[in-house]
């Protein structure tokens, strides 16, 4: 097999043939669909007029191809795996193609397939040419009519882009509804979904006096899960109006749930599709953090309309363009409608640990890559997470309010384009008058800047000094790197933990500023200052960087009691645990016993008993940092010390602070019905976070709690946590008779049976690998299954990194094989779980040599591109 080459940003060239329109007309059938595409084409200007004709098609089975109706002749065209050429065409023309496709056989869930008997598509990013040849690139836009013609027994509903326009029944018992959508659009926001579906239905009047339907089609077990994603919804539309101005433009708004999909969800115009795991949810199956994550999804598709539809991406370089500033905008929305500050924790939790994790890995790539060999690769927490922060700190630097000018400017300019990172960051410089030419290395430099900070206080001369340094570890391909302009927001307290006035030059900053630290070493002189300050430094955390400070643990537990900004008084908890937990490590490495401090137990203490304020930002505060988090701050990862030493302190921390957390365990229960609201998700947070550390204690009265609980079933937050702590316990006669309970309860519902996957693989005990296997084989696995995928293997592997990583390299071993089974089924999928495989130049030698050793094997496999580019790319860096 020829090596796969890779795609360069440097090599784009404009269309040399567009599409102005574009007609299908889909014959479903699951073993022979037959799909007629009609194309009116116009030549590009500029444009050779002997320029072939090169239409992407991946496998096609082309019947019949014409233009202007005139059937073409075999020497006239040529047909590939991969392309149809036409050697000549007329400047402008009607292409007529057919092709058959077989839906059900389709395990890659790209392009058309079947999913639980239901039709249904998938195009971004490289699709639509498993459906038909096209120019599928997203810098040709048409508009579409498509008409999906179906059985009315097997899909008596049948959906596309857009209004539908006509309907009507035909011979054989079959019918058809032609669709119409009006506005220009790429092909990979094309979608078809057909079956047996029921719907909810709702109306939202614009702001301009648009009324929308609304409706949410799901399989008919389903349809009392959808009230939430509906509100959430009604709120997106509502939000987008009033933050960014953004109104919706058609007279229908559809999602629909597919349980088969590799990705949360897809934006397609007006009928987005989403993986049933990010829409379906009411509380007896689906937990509080599900519930939130579903209002994010849905707003973050939505959002998508303007950010991403009406204006998309040149390329698929320009990925982060519409993703950067929709995780953004969803994020903005998620910190609105529930807590803004766990919001904000939760997603530099993410950062901190899974994007860290990537910039440091052999697969470490810019915001905007500048080659690729499968672009269905890049979709990664770098473009998406580090892509929204480098937006927040657009906004930052801007203001809110010349932020949405600029915003503003950019949907008004380029409405109905296809453009480029450049033509967003512009308006932005546009607007303020600033030059953004050093800012745009966030865009084209991997790898997470590390700021090393010195200070020194001179009493005499009442200044302090502050010295900021930057500097970005060489990542694959990039060995140098510039400095980069870095937003330290930041301020000093003073004794009592007030925050002093900022003065430099002469200039007053007020109480919290923000530094722009645009060289390799920059200072920064603070005068006037009585007395010797305690800096809190990245504030809010105004830059997806690496902050090496040295803080004394006085400090630490100072700054965490009295900064004024809330998530740095989160981030000195955190801090402040890791020292303790780094001794712990140390001491569990010699050899010695562990012994808690003191000092630390009576900080955690003080948190647990003075009463909160915010009892969201307090479970996030009692929550130890995680595992990926330790590990993410050492130069050799210590697995097993790492794992050792949080076990005992929580343990510990249970068994000391017991009376404590049963008080506040008590305090936090509540009779009130169900609903996912913020102060209600909150309480149970802190409770279930109570609960965790009873347990933790390994007490009998602790399990009682747990099991009363789990048998109480008031909803499945409060039962999935009981049920966490039963099943993790280290005596399994404690945990195994509510396992079993919950299997049976829920055998019939797939979502839920994921969690209890997850609640059992995620176990530290020593059988957790063999457990993997056991449930792998059981009737509610299954591998072609993207879910089930995530929750038992993916799980396994990311949070139980203690058996992942099994001396014995058997962790790895069954990783490979999962990765090597779902090469052959699907490759998107197997290129995302081969990932972890890829993360050993941290690790010890004789993990690190496991790893390689599983990476060959899956090498020796006759790859996908997918995988082929992600261990290719490992095994060289090895
Ligand atoms: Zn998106």
């Amino acid at each position: 097999m020829a090596e796969p080459h890779a795609i360069y940003l440097k090599d784009y060239q404009p269309p040399r043939y567009q599409v102005e329109h574009t007609e299908l007309r889909f014959d479903l059938a699951p073993e022979a669909t037959r799909v007629q595409a009609t194309l009116q084409i116009t030549r590009a200007p500029g444009t050779a007029s002997d320029a072939a004709l090169v239409l992407a098609g991946d496998h096609l089975t082309l019947e019949h191809v014409a233009i202007d109706g005139q059937p073409l002749e075999p020497g006239e065209f040529e047909v590939t795996d991969r392309a149809l050429t036409i050697h000549t065409v007329p400047e402008r023309f009607r292409l007529d193609t057919e092709v058959v496709l077989a839906p059900a056989s389709n395990t890659a869930l790209e392009g058309l397939y079947q999913s639980n008997g239901m039709f249904c598509t998938q195009c971004e990013p490289e699709g639509f040419r498993r459906i038909t040849f096209y120019p599928d690139r997203p810098d040709v836009m048409a508009t579409f009519t498509t008409t999906v013609i179906g059985d009315q027994a097997a899909t008596p509903i049948l959906l596309a882009n857009g209004n539908p326009v006509e309907r009507g029944e035909l011979p054989d018992g079959r019918h058809f509804v032609t669709w119409n959508d009006p506005h220009p659009k790429p092909a990979y926001l094309f979608a078809l979904v057909a079956g047996n579906l029921e719907k909810i239905e709702d109306q939202f009047t614009t702001q301009g006096g648009r009324e929308v339907t609304l409706q949410i089609w799901v399989e008919q077990q389903n349809l009392d899960k959808t009230a939430f994603a509906m509100t959430a919804l009604k709120h997106s539309m509502r939000w987008d109006e009033e933050r960014f101005g953004r109104e919706y433009d058609l007279d229908l708004f559809m999602i629909v749930a597919v349980d088969d999909f590799n990705m949360g969800a897809m934006e397609n115009k007006g009928l987005n599709i989403f993986n049933s795991s990010a829409v379906l949810a009411n509380p007896d199956t689906t937990v509080d953090a599900m519930f939130q994550r579903i209002e994010g999804i849905v707003a973050h598709e939505y959002f998508h309309n303007w950010s991403g539809n009406r204006v998309t991406c040149r390329d698929w370089f320009q990925l982060a363009l519409k993703e950067g500033f929709t995780v953004f905008r969803d994020q903005l929305f998620s910190s609105d409608m529930n807590s803004a500050p766990v919001k904000r924790i939760e997603d530099v939790a993410l950062l901190r640990t899974a994007q860290f994790a990537e910039d440091s890995g052999p697969t470490a790539h810019p915001v905007r890559p500048d080659h690729f060999i499968e672009i269905s690769n890049f979709y990664t927490l770098t473009v998406y997470e580090k892509g929204a922060e480098v937006v927040r700190m657009l906004c930052n630097l801007l203001g809110w309010e010349t932020f949405r000018q600029g915003s503003d400017l950019y949907f008004e300019r380029f409405d109905g384009q296809a453009v480029r990172v450049e033509d967003f960051v512009d308006c932005m410089a546009e607007v303020l008058n600033l030059d953004l030419t050093q800012f745009m290395r966030w865009y084209s430099q991997a790898g997470t800047p590390e700021i090393s900070v010195d200070s020194a206080y001179d009493a005499e001369r009442r200044t302090f000094m502050l010295t900021l340094s930057q500097h970005t570890p060489a990542t694959p391909g990039q060995e140098e790197k510039a400095p980069l302009q870095i937003p330290v927001e930041m301020g000093l307290l003073d004794e009592q933990g007030v925050d002093m006035a900022l003065v430099i030059d002469g200039q007053s900053l007020g109480s919290s500023t923000v530094l722009n630290l645009d060289e390799s070493t920059k200072q920064f002189v603070f005068e006037d200052v009585p007395h010797a300050p305690v800096p809190s430094l990245l504030r809010g955390f105004s830059a997806p960087v690496k902050l090496k400070q040295t803080l004394s643990r006085e400090q630490l537990s100072f700054l965490m009691r009295h900064d004024s900004d809330g998530f740095n008084r989160w981030d000195a908890g955190q801090q402040l645990a890791l020292k303790e937990l780094e001794t712990l490590m140390a001491a569990y490495r010699r050899g010695d016993e562990m012994v808690l401090d003191e000092f630390f137990v009576e900080t955690v203490r003080s948190l647990v008993e003075t009463p909160a304020s915010d009892k969201a930002v307090l479970a996030e505060m009692l929550t130890l940092p995680t595992e990926a988090f330790i590990a993410e701050q050492q130069t050799t990862v210590d697995i097993d010390a790492i794992h050792q030493a949080r076990r005992f302190a929580i343990a510990c921390l249970g068994d000391t602070l017991f009376e404590a957390f049963e008080t506040l365990y008590t305090q936090e229960q509540s009779d009130a019905a169900y609903a996912p609201d913020f102060d209600q998700i909150a309480q149970r947070s802190l409770k279930n976070v109570a609960l965790a550390y009873l347990c933790a204690s390994g007490r009998d009265d602790a399990f009682a709690y747990a099991r009363q609980q789990f048998e109480a079933n008031a909803n499945m937050t409060d039962v999935r946590a009981a049920l966490t702590q039963l099943a993790h316990a280290g005596d399994t006669s404690i945990g195994d008779p509510a396992i079993r309970a919950f299997g049976e309860r829920w055998a019939h519902d797939p979502l839920v049976m994921d969690q209890w996957f997850a609640t059992q693989v995620s176990r530290p005990h020593e059988d957790a690998l063999e457990r993997v296997r056991f449930l792998m084989a059981h009737p509610a696995f299954s591998i072609k299954n993207p879910n089930r995928v995530r929750a038992l293997i993916g799980t396994f592997v990311n949070q139980n990194r203690v058996n992942f990583h099994r001396r014995d390299g058997q962790g790895y071993r069954l990783l490979a094989d999962v990765v090597i089974e779902l090469n052959r089924l699907n490759p998107e999928i197997a290129a995302r779980m081969v990932l972890p495989l890829t993360r050993f130049k941290r690790l010890d030698g004789t993990r690190r040599a496991l790893m390689l050793e599983q990476l060959e094997r899956i090498k020796a496999e006759p790859l996908s591109r997918n995988v082929y580019e992600v261990v290719d790319k490992a095994l060289t860096s090895a």
